[in-house]
Formats: structure tokens, C-alpha cells, sequence
């Protein structure tokens, strides 16, 4: 039976359902093995199996819950980038092999000298960048898409169903809406820039290869200038532009 104990309501529908099984079987016992017993006793038994049965299956039930709560926490953490709320890695793989039959564009994303950021306005101001920026990648793509902190300031977006043009097309509108966005911290308004690399994945393609190709061409944008978008072009990303990104 899966008892999903997330209210103190349903500890007590918990509480009050194996109360009323350890009644029934209390009086099937009785009754099938001690026939014989005064029928006036009947009531005390009943009285004392509730006494007994209801403090324990509340501590019982109160474990669980207890237990569910953070069997959820830890399922989210798991899922859920804590500092963003966007996707983490393991999510982002798990759910783009759901649907590999699917084509789909990548873009690497990664905040240009953040490091100066957090030297300049401090540590805490970086987080409420980052913040931020993950809300200004999610709220320009749509609900399908996949976007995933990979780590520190770097950022892997998913696009379903788009081409490599429909990527273009979305990085640069992305890297326009960094570039023009304010970041709120206290009563500053402060400026981000990012670079975006675009591969695409063919249906059944290989998703590690395409965010490789990404990388290579968001590597291309850092080192032309920064602040721009830019599509994997293998004339121009050569293998050896940039090491393959480290699997964690
Ligand atoms: P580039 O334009 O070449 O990407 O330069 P960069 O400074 O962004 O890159 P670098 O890899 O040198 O530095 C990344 C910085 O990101 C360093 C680290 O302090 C910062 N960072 C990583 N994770 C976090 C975080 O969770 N919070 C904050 N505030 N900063 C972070
Ligand atoms: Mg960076
Ligand atoms: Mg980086």
C-alpha cells in the first residue's frame, strides 16, 4: 500500500485507518480464538487496543511523513539546481534521453568575466546575478525546453524540435536580453554579458558530441570579443580549440 503522508491530515486519515484495521482484527481474533470469553470484556479489549493502537501509529505515521518530506527535498535537489532552480546537469541528461527520437539545438551559455563581477561587487551580489540571468534564460524559452546550470557560471540550454538556425535565432535574442537586462542588487542596477555556443542534435544524434561542438564555438565567442552568439562552424572549431568538457 503507498501512503504518501505530505499533511498532518493525512497522518491523522493514516492514524484512523490502522486504528480501524487493528480494531477489526482484534475482534476477529477474539472472536475466532476466545469464543468462550465474557462478552461484557469486549468493550475494555476494544477501548485498550485503541489506546495502544492510535499514540503508535501517530509516532508511526509522523516518522513517515517525516521520511517523505525528505526523501521529496532530496529527489528536488537532485533535480533542481538549489541557488537557480533551473535543471541541474544530472536532470538535464536524464530528461533529454527521455525523448531522443526528437531533434533538438544546444547552447552552452557562460557569463562573461564573472570572476571581475564577483570581485567588484562581492560574492553575495554574484549569487543574485545568477540568479537572475538563470530567470532571464528561462523566461525566453519555452516551457519544453530544458535549461541546466552545468556548474559555477556556465549554463546548458535544450531547445526541442529547433534546428540549428531556430538556435541561432535564440541565443542571439538571449544574448541580447543579458545585455539590455538590469540586474537588481540592492539598490544597484548592474550589467551582465554571456556567451553563447549553438550545435544541433539529429534525431537519435549524440548529445555529448553536439554540447562538445558548442563548446568550441562558445570558446570561438570568448576569444573574438565576448558578448555574442555564435553556431558551431567545424572550418572555424577545430578539436583542438578547446579540451572536451569534463563528465561529473
Ligand atoms: P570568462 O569571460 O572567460 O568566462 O571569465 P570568467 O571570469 O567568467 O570565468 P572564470 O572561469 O575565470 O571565473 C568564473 C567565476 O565564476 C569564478 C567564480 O568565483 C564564479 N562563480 C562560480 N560559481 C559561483 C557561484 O555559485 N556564485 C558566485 N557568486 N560566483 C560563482
Ligand atoms: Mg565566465
Ligand atoms: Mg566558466
Amino acid at each position: 500500500m503507498g501512503w504518501h503522508l505530505r499533511t498532518r491530515k493525512d497522518q491523522v486519515r493514516f492514524t484512523a485507518v490502522i486504528t480501524v484495521i487493528v480494531l477489526a482484527l482484534t475482534l476477529v481474533l477474539r472472536v475466532v480464538l476466545l469464543p468462550d470469553l465474557a462478552a461484557r470484556s469486549l468493550v475494555p479489549e476494544m477501548v485498550i487496543a485503541v489506546m495502544i493502537a492510535v499514540p503508535i501509529t501517530w509516532v508511526v505515521g509522523q516518522k513517515l511523513r517525516e521520511a517523505q518530506d525528505r526523501s521529496a527535498q532530496l529527489e528536488h535537489a537532485l533535480d533542481y539546481d538549489l541557488l537557480t532552480g533551473v535543471h541541474t546537469r544530472a536532470s538535464f541528461y536524464r530528461r533529454i534521453a527521455e525523448d531522443v527520437d526528437s531533434p533538438c539545438a544546444v547552447i552552452v551559455v557562460d557569463i562573461d568575466e564573472f570572476k571581475a563581477f564577483n570581485d567588484r561587487h562581492g560574492h553575495f551580489a554574484g549569487d543574485q546575478a545568477l540568479r537572475q540571468f538563470a530567470t532571464i534564460l528561462t523566461s525566453n524559452c519555452r516551457r519544453a525546453d530544458i535549461v541546466a546550470r552545468f556548474g559555477g557560471e556556465e549554463f546548458v540550454i535544450a531547445l526541442r524540435g529547433a534546428d540549428l538556425e531556430a538556435g541561432r535565432v535564440v541565443a542571439e535574442r538571449l544574448a541580447l536580453r543579458v545585455r539590455t537586462s538590469p540586474i537588481f542588487c540592492g539598490e544597484r542596477n548592474l550589467k551582465l554579458t554571456a556567451c553563447f555556443g549553438v550545435s544541433a542534435v539529429p534525431p537519435g544524434g549524440d548529445v555529448e558530441a553536439a554540447l562538445q561542438e558548442a563548446d568550441r564555438a562558445l570558446y570561438r565567442a570568448k576569444s573574438t570579443g565576448r558578448d555574442r552568439a555564435l553556431v558551431h562552424d567545424p572550418t572555424r572549431d577545430s578539436v583542438t580549440t578547446r579540451p572536451a568538457r569534463a563528465a561529473s
